[in-house]
């Protein structure tokens, strides 16, 4: 498979990831605080595959400004505004998707089990016990993350990961000029 064929499987995966978020959401939208100018999930060190490294780069190549203008927020992720906002927003990797969203972090065999994997963010579902949730209103990170795998691979990526730096984007920017 071509790195551009990935990206476009990538990119579906990404869709079904944002609409699996959005269906939790809507029947739990009282459990959620997420919105604009919320940031504590947006951690420092993070790190992402190889196709997602690319559709940042390929976006931070068309808005080179978002990284000239904003120094970002001391302490965050790289990509976190100075405002507290993604500046990569569009193209923000499946971490940032599906954090929020109650997920399940390991398969198991029955039902029983699966349901003592499950996390989310300390912020969101303080009113509702997560194990109690249908399997519906959870996110499958483990599969997300498989399906990842596959198309990174079948795209030829390294499967070494990609800090979600400055100065990685920068340069791989330099190189390719
Ligand atoms: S996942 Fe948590 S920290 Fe991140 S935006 Fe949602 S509520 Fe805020
Ligand atoms: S890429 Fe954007 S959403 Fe993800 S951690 Fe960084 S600032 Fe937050």
């Amino acid at each position: 498979m071509s790195q551009e064929a990935a990206l476009k499987n990538y990119n579906a995966l990404l869709k079904k990831v944002d609409d699996k978020f959005q269906d939790i959401y809507g029947r739990h939208k009282d459990q959620f605080q997420c919105q604009k100018g919320c940031y504590s999930c947006c951690k420092k060190d993070l790190t992402v595959s190889g196709v997602e490294a690319l559709q940042i780069k390929n976006f931070i190549q068309s808005h080179q400004e978002v990284l000239s203008l904003d120094k970002g927020k001391e302490g965050y992720c790289e990509f976190l505004s100075e405002r507290g906002e993604c500046l990569v927003y569009p193209v923000r990797p499946i971490i940032c998707r599906s954090h929020g969203a109650p997920i399940a972090y390991k398969d198991a065999i029955d039902d029983v089990d699966s349901r003592q994997y499950r996390d989310v963010c300390d912020l969101n579902f303080t009113e509702v016990d997560i194990h109690d949730l249908d399997p519906q209103d959870i996110m499958n990170i483990d599969t997300v993350n498989v399906l990842l795998a596959v198309i990174n691979q079948h795209g030829g990526f390294s499967q070494e990961r990609v800090p979600l730096t400055r100065i990685h984007f920068l340069n791989k920017l330099a190189e390719s000029k």
